[in-house]
């Protein structure tokens, strides 16, 4: 059984998807949704041996050798063109890493119709380089598990335009405004406050671009939350 951030991600790929799972870890990702019959074919990639050997003895205890391709590799060069990959999807690790990965790895995104991703941090950062790439975000999702927030984003080849604060919030998400968003927002916005009032207590040892962020973060989420 897969977590339920994890479970939440499996839910937004498609029947007849042909999955890779980048940063797969122990592949329970594709495992799983090989064994559902979802998936028409999935890679598994990995950039370190540990984890890449633990996906290997997964996918060979379930018997799905030769179902769910096992890689050694750094991010997209893990997807082959002969794979056909549709659906590509990466959990768990930083936007910054993500957005690292998806730019080095653009030539390969051809084909592909749909990114699942469910960054830890920079989230902002992650839509922006989206929107920068062409892709529009068609669905978000924000839930809370083990004390941390996690979102996700699916996004698909097409074009969009974000203001700044919706790349914060998320487009999805700000439109929406769950009770599990406001619960998320209300708790950032104490902590944004305390940060920025240590800021004005240190002034001269913080960059003023910084404080001037942080204004403007406590001002968004105040005006959101309102
Ligand atoms: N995706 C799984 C999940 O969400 O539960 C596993 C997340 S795990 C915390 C992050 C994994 O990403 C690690 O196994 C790490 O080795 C892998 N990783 C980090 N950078 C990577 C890269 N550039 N290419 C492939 N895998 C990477």
């Amino acid at each position: 059984t897969l977590s339920r951030r994890l479970e939440r991600v499996a839910a937004q790929v498609p029947q007849g998807a042909r999955l890779a799972d980048i940063g797969s870890d122990h592949g329970y990702l594709p495992v799983a949704l090989m064994l559902r019959g979802i998936l028409d074919a999935a890679v598994a990639g990995e950039v370190a041996q540990t984890p890449f050997a633990s996906a290997q003895r997964n996918v060979r205890r379930n018997g799905l050798e030769g179902r769910v391709c096992v890689r050694l590799a750094d991010g997209l060069a893990a997807v082959e063109p002969e794979d056909r990959i549709s659906v590509i999807s990466i959990c768990g690790m930083g936007g910054d890493t993500m957005c690292e990965i998806l730019e080095a790895g653009k030539q390969r995104l051809g084909g592909v119709t749909r990114l699942v991703l469910q960054p830890n941090g920079a989230e902002r950062e992650l839509r922006q380089w989206l929107m920068g790439n062409g892709y529009r975000i068609v669905s978000e999702e924000l839930l809370r598990e083990n004390r941390f927030d996690y979102e996700i984003i699916v996004a698909e080849p097409g074009g969009a335009a974000y203001t700044a604060e919706q790349l914060y919030f998320g487009p999805v998400l700000v439109q929406e405004k769950s009770e599990a968003f406001l619960v998320k927002w209300r708790r950032m916005l104490r902590q944004k406050q305390q940060t920025l009032a240590n800021f004005e207590r240190a002034r001269g040892a913080v960059p003023q671009a910084k404080i001037d962020d942080f204004r403007q973060q406590v001002g968004w989420i105040t005006e959101v939350l309102a």
